[in-house]
């Protein structure tokens, strides 16, 4: 089945609302004949509104998106510091990083509460990018496949196939986050393929085989089209160097499909 590239930038706690929209309009002139990638942008929260008018155009015609980095539980309610899918989603975000693995280790986010997050996000609308990935210590233990096993199960659990297919994973191994370590294109296409297995057991062949499953870990212009040429390799999650439109748009575009011979 062929999938379409999604890459998306995760900006973590970095940017202004202004430096946001300067970001969008060095960035979109670069992706604009780009159309056979989905591109994602998350921001901070507070400069998600203007980041979807910004990005308005291209937007509407379906190309690019905003994603945030984190979502509560819940609709409504007492819940300070909080924001909710269904108002995500009034804002004209359309996708939540949930589960990053420095909310699981500085947030003590759980695979249950993950899994809560992932289902309401997509009651509301949102789609999912569900963040797993092993430590260094459980790779070298040889428990990677075990972990992902469980975060895959424990994280998707109860959604319905379509909204299981319709979501995406984010394999992110921890030892490659921000560390300038990458996986190598097997190591990454072997979890990749784990994953697209589990989620294929759990929820049918026709959402294993829709699902994105996209890499994270030190994603930079000069690996990212190794990485993308693996089969089960369907897009990037880019901390550090989506930071530069410039790198973004190179990640961007060393992600396109290869033209298929005739
Ligand atoms: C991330 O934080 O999701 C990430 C992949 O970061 P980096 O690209 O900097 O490793």
């Amino acid at each position: 089945m062929s999938r379409r590239p999604l890459i998306a930038a995760n900006w973590k706690m970095h940017k202004t609302v202004r430096e946001a929209v300067d970001y969008a309009g060095e960035l979109v002139p670069r992706v604009r004949d780009v159309t056979d990638v989905d591109i994602v942008l998350a921001p901070p929260f507070p400069a998600l509104p203007a980041l979807v008018d910004a990005l308005a155009d291209l937007a509407a015609a379906g190309r690019i998106a905003v994603a945030s980095q984190n979502v509560h539980a819940e609709p409504h309610g007492a819940f300070t510091g909080e924001v909710s899918p269904p108002i995500l989603q009034a804002s004209g975000v359309t996708l939540a990083i949930i589960g990053h693995s420095e909310r699981r280790r500085l947030f003590g986010e759980t695979d249950s509460g993950v899994n809560a997050k992932t289902r309401a996000a997509a009651a509301a609308g949102l789609t999912p990018i569900v963040c797993v990935g092993e430590t260094l210590e459980e790779r070298e233990a040889d428990r990677t496949f075990d972990v992902l096993d469980r975060q895959i199960a424990q994280g998707l659990a109860g959604l319905p196939p379509a909204r299981a297919g319709g979501a995406v994973v984010a394999y992110e191994p921890v030892w490659a986050i921000g560390t300038g370590r990458v996986a190598s294109p097997d190591q990454a296409n072997a979890a990749h393929r784990r994953i697209r297995g589990r989620l294929a057991t759990l929820f049918g062949d026709a959402a294993g085989g829709a699902c994105r499953i996209i890499y994270g870990g030190s994603v930079k212009p000069g690996n990212a089209a190794a990485l993308m040429a693996q089969p089960h390799v369907d897009g990037a999650l880019v901390g550090g160097a989506s930071l530069d439109p410039v790198a973004f748009a190179e990640i961007v575009a060393a992600s396109r499909p290869r033209a298929q011979p005739s």
